[in-house]
């Protein structure tokens, strides 16, 4: 590996959270009081936590800054405005309403934009944006490009729509029954893979003959950006800030979770171009998060999300944070450990179905995997498969989605290359003993969202 591939930290340390690293005997009590899910583990008892890159960002000394200057009315504050500023000058969508996170502007968005029975068309699901849309009486239609299925093939741009798939939708259903066209950058649960500018283009191109809206789902755009200026010709010169606002050129309006890619702790948007869907949304963000001021974030985490916003467009940032990744990706790759190729922005996946081949799909590989990664190291993942997938609303019946993965999810500004070294040798190890993991079953099973709280123990 040249480590001339992987850019130093640009960023000092001004300020530290000690970790600490709880005895494997500790630990094998932990996850089984866990029943196996580490969304259930406490904080405290996790060494390295990847299991998520929601919220967990480091926040800059400007932004700690910022969070002293809250305007803390409850209407008409300085922090709003200047949230609304940046997010117009940066995103180009006329209209914003602020929320408490992503899943409040996904729940305004579907209740205002599908009407029961309409088909969503997305690059593959996520969980609580197809939640929302479901509840909403949509139907997710899954129009990801196949390669997006396929683990072991390493392609650029593998989050791209199938514009024959969408088309094909189209034409089947009606154009008046497609709501909008849900547009993911970058793909989570394929990866963390990139859509090119080229197929955001086609995809406006497509829906625009039929007068089918687009929305993205800006959550991870910075890092989706960093990927057309790295892979596609004609971007390698252009700033972060011009590709972003170029990609949202072609949509209608985003739904944000600033838990991502705006370097904040808490917070979301949604942005809209329409000016009779954002009187709708108005309307309706006073009874599930606040005030269209504030929307259930404070004045000072507007102020934060601002100023992280502008941060995250600093191509030094953006370079490290998805080289840091890759790093992690490289390593694992290199001792020939099964992972999702190429290597996507904000996460190393782990093929649970090639390292634990052993273990049926219904016997939850992934799941099992991330207890026993926990086991192993105090390294804390996420289960990205059967589990996380659900079950039909209608049929009861498990989604079994071509993809059985765990998460290693990097923080952004928060972990070093050293940490990356120490989950690749804790994978590695675990590897090495990949027979020993035990399938797992449930012992409680949640109705909605289920991999947040449910139970597993091991079958013997
Ligand atoms: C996290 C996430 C969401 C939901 O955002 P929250 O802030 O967690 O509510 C939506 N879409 C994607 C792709 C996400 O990763």
């Amino acid at each position: 590996m040249n480590p001339n591939n992987y850019p130093a930290e640009p960023f000092r340390i001004k300020s530290v959270e000690p970790v600490r690293m709880i005895s494997r005997d500790e630990r094998e009590k932990v996850i089984s009081e866990a029943g196996y899910n580490t969304f259930l583990i406490p904080s405290d008892d996790v060494y390295i936590d990847l299991l998520t890159d929601s919220g967990t960002n480091a926040m800059s000394d400007r932004q700690w800054a910022g969070m002293m200057m809250g305007d803390e009315a409850y209407a008409g504050s300085r922090n709003f405005l200047h949230l609304e500023e940046t997010v117009r000058e940066l995103f180009g969508f006329r209209y914003l309403v602020p929320t408490h996170q992503g899943r409040g502007a996904e729940n305004l968005l579907s209740q205002i934009a599908i009407r029961p029975g309409q088909y969503v068309p997305g690059n593959m699901y996520f969980t609580t944006t197809r939640y929302h849309q479901e509840r909403n009486g949509g139907i997710f239609a899954d129009v990801i490009c196949d390669e997006a299925h396929d683990a072991t093939l390493s392609i650029p741009f593998k989050g791209n729509v199938d514009l024959k798939k969408l088309q094909r939708l189209i034409e089947e259903k009606g154009a008046e029954n497609i709501a909008y066209v849900c547009l993911a950058v970058t793909v989570n649960l394929a990866g963390g893979q990139p859509v090119s500018m080229r197929n955001i283009r086609e995809v406006r191109e497509l829906t625009a003959r039929y007068g089918i809206k687009v929305f993205f789902d800006a959550t991870r755009c910075v890092e989706n950006a960093y990927f057309i200026r790295e892979q596609e010709e004609g971007y390698e010169d252009k700033p972060m800030a011009d590709i972003v606002r170029e990609m949202f050129s072609y949509g209608d309006g985003c739904t944000m979770s600033g838990k991502k890619d705006c370097l904040v702790n808490i917070g979301g948007f949604l942005c809209l171009n329409d000016e009779e869907l954002f009187s709708q949304a108005k309307e309706l963000v006073v009874v599930y998060e606040g005030m269209p001021s504030y929307g259930g974030m404070a004045g000072r985490d507007m102020e934060a999300m601002a100023i992280g916003l502008r941060e995250s467009m600093q191509f030094e940032y953006i370079e490290h944070r998805v080289k840091q990744v890759r790093y992690l990706g490289d390593r694992l790759l290199e001792a020939g450990i099964p992972v999702v190729e190429p290597i996507g922005g904000h996460a190393v996946f782990l093929d649970a179905r090639r390292f634990c081949p052993h273990l049926t799909q219904e016997q939850f590989p992934a799941q099992s995997l991330a207890a026993n990664l926990y086991l192993e190291s105090g390294v804390r993942s996420m289960e990205r498969g059967i589990v996380s997938a659900g079950r039909n609303r209608i049929t009861g019946e498990h989604h079994r989605p071509k993809l059985e993965t765990v998460r290693l999810t990097i923080p952004r500004r928060v972990y070093t290359y050293r940490h990356m070294d120490l989950v690749a040798d804790a994978v590695i190890s675990l590897y090495g003993r990949r027979e020993q993991i035990k399938g797992l079953r449930f012992v409680y099973e949640p109705r909605q969202l289920r991999f947040f709280t449910a139970r597993f123990e091991e079958i013997e």
